[in-house]
């Protein structure tokens, strides 16, 4: 059975992105565990309390601003309650009035800034409970490895948004490993990337650079390089190299700042990549492409002079 045939197809969730990750993040209003799996019910209790940390948060900071709402109330009765005539009593009851009016008034326009604040000091005050939560939704996801690898991924997934770890990444590509990678997949590429050379990472980029090219970008081409002697001795790795200096070709500014690479892998590109990199290099002729233009230039009179997809010289090639 050949590699691809024993991967499995499988449909992920699509993946929730978040402007702030600590946004997964939720609390259990009964027992105060925490979790970035589960939607409503905690995974600690059981029980469908769980929101938000973010909700959290600030019911923190409505709960104190009531508390002084409340100390205002008490301090004005009992200032009307002292009072020695009628007129001393309307006055307490009115400057109370107003000084719970004025409250209410700050109190509501710096509620955003108290949420903030009452979102530092849960953290603060919860720091051991977030990591304990944090690794029993981890243990949950490990869990799921042997039986259902998609489940598992995807909670390793949403749990990668607040554990950054190699070893979370490498769990990760393993799971993707298995699986039957297709275009329309929710993919991720950058969060994935470790620091050492993984083989595991380097088939993964290789896949994408056929399918999802979009996903590489700087740092994926910079990974790439700094391994390409590893990579060239594994298992496809000039097949992968080649892959990606394709998925170079699909902006200039890649081709300018790894020229050097895209001229290694040039002569292997297949012609719809080799078309691309001609033409961007004809349509920019003054720009610096270092040896990058003269191999082009070779390659071209070698496998493509008489090829009429390479006649338009003038044809403006798309982001592709
Ligand atoms: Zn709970």
């Amino acid at each position: 059975m050949s590699k691809k045939n024993s991967k499995t197809p499988v449909y992920l969730k699509p993946f929730h992105k978040t402007k702030y990750s600590y946004e997964k993040l939720k609390v259990c209003k009964k027992c105060h565990a925490f979790s970035i799996l589960g939607d409503k019910t905690c995974p600690d209790c059981g029980k469908p309390d769980l929101i938000p940390v973010e909700e959290q948060a600030a019911r923190n900071a409505k709960h104190s601003m009531h508390t002084a709402v409340l100390i205002a109330v008490c301090i004005g009765l009992l200032s009307i309650f002292l009072s020695n005539s009628f007129l001393q009593m309307a006055l307490c009851g009115i400057v109370t009035i107003v000084l719970i009016g004025v409250l209410w008034i700050v109190q509501r326009n710096v509620l955003d800034t108290e949420s903030i604040r009452a979102l530092d000091k849960l953290f603060y005050a919860n720091q051991k409970n977030v990591q304990d939560g944090i690794i029993e939704d981890y243990k949950a996801a490990i869990d799921n490895w042997d039986t259902d690898k998609q489940r598992c991924y995807e909670m390793l997934r949403e749990i990668g948004t607040l554990l950054h770890n190699d070893m979370m990444r490498l769990r990760q590509l393993t799971l993707l490993q298995t699986f039957l990678l297709r275009k329309d997949m929710d993919l991720e590429l950058e969060p994935l990337l470790v620091r050492k050379y993984e083989p595991v990472l380097v088939d993964y980029i290789g896949e994408l650079a056929k399918i999802k090219r979009d996903l590489i970008k700087d740092r994926t081409f910079q990974y790439i390089m700094a391994f390409e002697p590893e990579i060239m001795g594994q298992e496809q790795g000039l097949d992968i190299l080649t892959a990606v200096a394709g998925a170079a070709v699909r902006m200039k500014h890649y081709v300018r700042s790894y020229a050097g690479f895209v001229r290694r892998y040039a002569y292997n590109l297949p012609k719809d990549r080799f078309l691309r990199l001609y033409q961007m290099i004809e349509q920019y002729p003054n720009e610096d492409w270092g040896r990058l233009s003269e191999e082009v230039m070779r390659i071209y009179t070698e496998k493509y002079q008489w090829d009429p997809d390479f006649q338009q010289k003038s044809q403006r090639g798309h982001s592709i």
